[in-house]
């Protein structure tokens, strides 16, 4: 699954108009989430994260894989 797949998956799973999205995930009025690869292993998992950008450092250093992809900074 790409980035750009799993936002769109994201978005319709949690019934969120396509207007919210972003390059890196969404934005609504109330919070904002960027896409992250995840490794955390759990089976549902689909590789990728929504984490809040204040967020990102923490998933980077748990789950990480964003900053070798340059998603992180
Ligand atoms: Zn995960």
């Amino acid at each position: 699954m790409t980035r750009s797949e799993f936002i769109t998956e994201y978005l319709r799973r949690e019934g969120l108009p396509d207007s919210c999205r972003t390059v890196t995930g969404f934005k609504t009025r109330e919070f904002e989430r960027v896409a992250l690869p995840c490794n955390c292993g759990l089976p549902e998992c689909t590789g990728w994260a929504m984490v809040p950008p204040y967020d990102a450092r923490k998933h980077e250093k748990v789950f990480g894989m964003g900053q070798m992809m340059g998603l992180v900074s």
